[in-house]
C-alpha cells in the first residue's frame, strides 16, 4: 500500500492507504477478464493530466493562508471531462486521482459521453466564513481558467463532498467574467441553481440513483433467492450512514417506497430502531439539536461506526470513502450493500463480504445518478431550452383531442381527475426522472448481464469495470491506433 501524505493543516494524518491503487487493483482484477493489450488497459488506467496548485488567500482575520487544490482529468476518450470538486481538509492528490478514475468509469457504465476529472480544495469548508468561500472557490476557478482546465468542452466540474449549487454559482460565474458573450458559458459547470440555468432534481440526483440502484437489485427474484430475501423494496430494512446530499436523499427515496430505515449514522453517533426512523424528522431533530442522537425512542451509538454493524437488510454508505474495511467487515450483517459513497469498502472488505454471499452495488454505478442528471443539465444549456418547454403544451393539446375524440366514441364521459390524468404533459422533474430511471435501470442490467455471462466475475464492481473497460477501448482503438 502506498503511503499518501503526512497530516492536514489541523494535524490529522492522511490516510496511509493509496485510494488510487485501490481503483487500479479493481481495474486490474477486471483487465484480466477482457483480452485487450497491456499498453492499452495501462492508457486507460493512468491519469491524462494532473493539475496541482497553490494560492494564497487573505482571512477574515487579515492572517495570510495558502490553500492547495487540484483538478485531475483523468480520461480524454471523451471531451468534456466531468467531475465534482470536493472541499475538504482531507483531499490529497492521490484520492483526487482515485475519484477522477472512478468518474471515468462511472460515466461509461451510465452512458454518459464524457471522460472523467475531479477536483480538490484542501480546506475544512465549515472553518471558513461565506465571504471566504467565495473568495476561494473564484480563485480556484480563475487557476484553472488559466491552464484551461474547465470550458463548456473541456471539463465540467460539478459539486462533491463540501460543496454545492452556492459554489456552483460562483465558480460559472467567474467563468462568465472571463469569457463574456460566450453563450455556452453556463454548461462550464453543472450542479448550479435552478435560477442560474440548473436543472430540476438535479439537487437529489444522486441520492434518487441510490434508490433507483436499491430498487434494481433487490427486484431480481433469482438475486434475492440467494440471500434468502423476498424481492421489492417494500419492508427491506435500511441503514444509511451520512445525513447528507446523497445519504438524506436516498433515505428519503426508499422511505417513499416502502423500505424501512432502520439505522442512520452520522459522524456524532448513529442511531437504530427496529421498527424504523421517520428521515425527515430525524433530519428536523439534528437541525433542533445539532445531533442525531436521543432521537425518540432509538437507541443511541456514540461511536459512529457502530451503527453500520447492526442487523439490516441493505446497508448504504453515502458518507465518506474507506467505511467499511477488514476492521469492521465481518461485523457487517446487511446482505446488499449499495455504495453512494465513492470508495466506501476496502478491496479485501469486498471479498470477504462477496466471499460471504453478500451482493455489492458499487460506487461507480450506484451513486451515478449525480453525474447522470448533470449530463442533463449540460445538455439543457447546450440546447438553451429547458426540457418540454416546447412540447408540453402540444402534447396536452393533443392528448385533449384524443381523450375527446375517445368519449365520442365509447360514449363514456371522462371524469375531471382522469381527464387531467390523461392529458397532461411531462414537466422538467418528470423528464428528468425518467431519463435518471431508464439510464440506471439499463446500467443495472447491462453490469448484471456482464457478471451472469461469466461465472469468473465474482462481483458487479469487477463486471462494471469490465463493461466500462470495453466501452472505453473501443472508443481508443477507434481512433486506429490499437488494433
Ligand atoms: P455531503 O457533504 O452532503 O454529506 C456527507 C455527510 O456525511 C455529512 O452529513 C457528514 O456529516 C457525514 N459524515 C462525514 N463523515 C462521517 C462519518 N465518519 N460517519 C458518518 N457520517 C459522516 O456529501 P455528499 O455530497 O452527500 O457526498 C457523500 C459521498 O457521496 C462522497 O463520497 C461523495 O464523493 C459521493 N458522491 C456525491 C455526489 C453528489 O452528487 N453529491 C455524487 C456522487 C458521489
Amino acid at each position: 500500500m502506498t503511503k499518501t501524505g503526512n497530516q492536514t493543516k489541523t494535524g490529522k494524518p492522511f490516510s496511509t492507504v493509496s485510494f488510487f491503487n485501490d481503483v487500479n487493483r479493481f481495474f486490474d482484477l477486471a483487465a484480466r477478464h477482457t483480452t485487450y493489450s497491456h499498453d492499452l488497459l495501462e492508457m486507460i488506467k493512468d491519469a491524462k493530466s494532473v493539475y496541482r496548485f497553490k494560492f494564497p488567500i487573505r482571512r477574515a482575520n487579515g492572517k495570510i493562508e495558502s490553500v492547495d487544490a487540484w483538478r485531475v482529468e483523468h480520461s480524454h476518450h471523451m471531451h468534456p471531462t466531468k467531475g465534482g470538486v470536493r472541499y475538504s481538509e482531507m483531499v490529497n492528490e492521490d484520492e483526487v486521482m482515485a475519484l477522477a478514475a472512478l468518474m471515468t468509469y462511472k460515466n461509461a457504465i451510465v452512458n454518459v459521453p464524457f471522460g472523467g476529472a475531479k477536483g480538490g480544495i484542501r480546506i475544512n469548508p465549515w472553518e471558513y466564513d461565506e465571504r471566504e468561500l467565495e473568495h476561494i472557490t473564484r480563485r480556484y476557478t480563475s487557476e484553472l481558467i488559466k491552464k484551461n482546465f474547465i470550458g463548456p468542452g473541456i471539463d465540467v466540474p460539478a459539486p462533491d463532498y463540501g460543496s454545492g449549487e452556492r459554489e456552483m454559482s460562483w465558480m460559472v460565474d467567474t467563468y462568465q467574467a472571463f469569457y463574456p458573450g460566450d453563450v455556452n458559458s453556463h454548461a462550464a459547470v453543472t450542479g448550479k441553481p435552478l435560477s442560474q440555468h440548473g436543472i430540476a432534481g438535479r439537487r437529489e440526483a444522486t441520492g434518487r440513483g441510490v434508490y433507483f440502484a436499491a430498487r434494481e437489485c433487490v427486484d431480481v427474484p433469482e438475486d434475492m433467492k440467494k440471500i434468502k430475501l423476498a424481492p421489492g423494496i417494500e419492508g427491506k430494512r435500511v441503514i444509511v450512514q451520512g445525513m447528507g446530499n446523497v445519504g438524506f436523499n436516498a433515505a428519503r427515496f426508499i422511505q417513499q417506497a416502502g423500505g424501512v430505515i432502520v439505522g442512520l449514522c452520522e459522524y456524532e453517533g448513529a442511531i437504530y430502531d427496529k421498527n424504523g426512523l421517520d428521515v425527515n424528522e430525524v433530519f428536523e431533530h439534528r437541525k433542533a439539536t445539532g445531533s442525531i442522537l436521543n432521537f425518540k425512542k432509538a437507541k443511541n451509538f456514540t461511536r459512529s461506526a457502530e451503527g453500520l454493524e447492526q442487523d439490516c437488510d441493505i446497508l448504504i454508505p453515502a458518507a465518506l470513502e474507506n467505511q467499511i474495511t477488514l476492521a469492521n467487515a465481518a461485523n457487517i450483517k446487511a446482505r446488499i450493500i449499495v455504495e453512494g459513497a465513492n470508495g466506501p469498502t476496502s478491496p479485501e472488505a469486498e471479498e470477504l463480504l462477496i466471499g460471504r454471499g453478500c451482493i455489492v452495488v458499487p460506487d461507480m454505478y450506484a451513486n451515478a445518478g449525480g453525474v447522470t442528471v448533470s449530463y442533463f443539465e449540460w445538455l439543457k444549456n447546450l440546447s438553451h431550452v429547458a426540457f418540454g418547454r416546447m412540447h408540453r403544451r402540444y402534447e396536452e393539446q393533443s392528448n385533449q383531442d384524443l381523450a375527446s375524440l375517445m368519449e365520442k366514441m365509447t360514449g363514456t364521459q371522462l371524469s375531471k381527475e382522469q381527464r387531467k390524468l390523461l392529458v397532461k404533459g411531462p414537466t422538467e422533474l418528470e423528464l428528468v426522472v425518467s431519463g435518471l430511471e431508464d439510464t440506471m435501470v439499463t446500467a443495472y442490467h447491462e453490469i448484471r448481464d456482464i457478471k451472469m455471462n461469466k461465472k469468473e466475475i465474482e462481483s458487479l464492481r469487477t463486471a462494471s469495470y469490465v463493461g466500462a473497460i470495453k466501452k472505453i477501448a473501443t472508443s481508443y482503438m477507434n481512433l486506429g491506433i490499437w488494433p
